[in-house]
Parts: C-alpha cells; structure tokens; sequence
C-alpha cells in the first residue's frame, strides 16, 4: 500500500528531523492532510494509529468525517481552511482545533458559538507572513492585538500557523513566525507542508501538516 509507505517514510524523515536538532519526537505531530481524499484512504492511516487529520473545508470535512469520529472517538480533526463566520456553528461542532483564525469578526463568532455549544475549542492564529493580498491570515504587525482581543474573548489561543509564500524560501517565514510566537508566550507552531516539514521542524514546528506525501497527488487543487 503507497500510503501506508509515505506514512511510515513521513514518520521516519520527521523521527530524524527532530532527533538531528535535539527535539523530543514527542514535539512534533503529524497532521494528515486529507482533503479531497476518500473515507477509505483515511481509514487506511487510522488502521495505522494515525489519529490527527485537518480539512480545509467545512463542507466537504461534515460529508467524510462525523462518521469516522463516531467509529474512533480519538480521531482529532483540525480546520485549516480560511472559515466563513456562516460556517462556525458547523465548524465548532464538527472540529476539535481551528487552525484559521485571523480575523476579530471571526473571533468573536467562534467564541459566541463555543459558549452555546459548551467548547472550547483550541485556535490557532493564521498569519501572513509573506503579507499576500489573496491569503488568509491577519498581517504580522496585527498579530499581537489580536491575540489579546482573542483572549479577552476567552479563546483558547494555543499557537500560529502559517503558509508561506509559493516562491519564497520557506525557512524564513518558519523562523518569523517562530519569533512572534515567542513574543507573545505561544507555545505551538502549526507549519511546514510536503515539501518543506523538515525545514519546519528544524525552525521549530510543532505540527506539521502533510497531505500529498501521504496521499499522493489530489485530483484537483485546492
Ligand atoms: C492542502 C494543505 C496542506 C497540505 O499540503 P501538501 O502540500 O499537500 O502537503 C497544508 N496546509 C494547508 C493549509 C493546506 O490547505
């Protein structure tokens, strides 16, 4: 089985990344990236004791996961897709971290919704920090401010995350977003893709967040 392959070699490249730069295995998570793939491909990873998974779509995340999440109560599943404030009662139900907070509306939507649904949810903050127009994410100057207008609101505001910019170098963005987390007293980092999760480990990534490598190629993008 191809997946059941790339995870292992996934397991092994992050297993080395972290033990090479003096981390705890137990550092880094791997978040199994299963958008636009089929139910089946994910019961192949939790057959394997994968457990922690993220959809970039409420939509699609409400047609694939309550089943599986009724199955294996220990599936975590993560948002890290930019989130419509029409879609956080959804969302709220149905996910267990919101990695795409980067917005006080949004903020306050999702604590509203938290408090009715009796949650708290951990959140992410999502920064741009290649301050792209087309991008979700708050701007990096704006980050602090809205970290403490979160926790005014009583979010659970556990780390950052963010996507670099296609064309940059990645290390960069990880190693700023590294620092803002540190000036704000943020413990986890929610970064690094396919192609660049050592890069991210190695600036200290906490979760890393794979899709292809797993899966393989998506039949469209995304
Ligand atoms: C799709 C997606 C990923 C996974 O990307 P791959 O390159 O397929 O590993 C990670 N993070 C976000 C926010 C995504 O939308």
């Amino acid at each position: 089985m191809t997946i059941l392959n790339n995870f292992n070699d996934i397991q092994s490249e992050i297993e080395k990344t972290a033990i090479h730069c003096g981390r705890s295995i137990n550092d880094v998570t791997l978040v199994a990236v299963s958008k636009m793939h089929k139910t089946e491909e994910i019961l192949t990873l939790i057959s394997a004791g994968q457990r922690v998974f993220a959809e970039n779509r409420v939509q699609e995340a409400l047609q694939k996961y309550p089943p599986l999440k009724e199955r294996f109560p220990d599936v975590k599943l993560h948002l890290i897709g930019s989130l419509q404030t029409n879609k956080v009662k959804d969302a709220v139900r149905l996910f267990d971290v919101i990695e795409t907070v980067d917005r006080f509306e949004l903020a306050q939507k999702l604590a509203e919704e938290m408090k009715k649904q009796n949650k708290n949810i951990p959140c992410f903050i999502q920064v741009n920090t290649g301050e792209e127009p087309q991008k979700g994410g708050c701007a990096p100057h704006e980050t602090s401010l809205l970290i403490n207008r979160c926790r005014h609101l009583g979010l659970n505001i556990i780390g950052l995350m963010c996507i670099p910019p296609v064309d940059d170098e990645p290390s960069a963005h990880f190693a700023f977003l590294k620092k803002l987390a540190i000036q704000n007293g943020l413990k986890e980092l929610s970064m690094g893709m396919s192609d660049d999760f050592t890069l991210a480990i190695q600036q200290g990534a906490t979760f890393v967040r794979i899709g292809t490598a797993l899966f393989g190629q998506r039949s469209y993008s995304n």
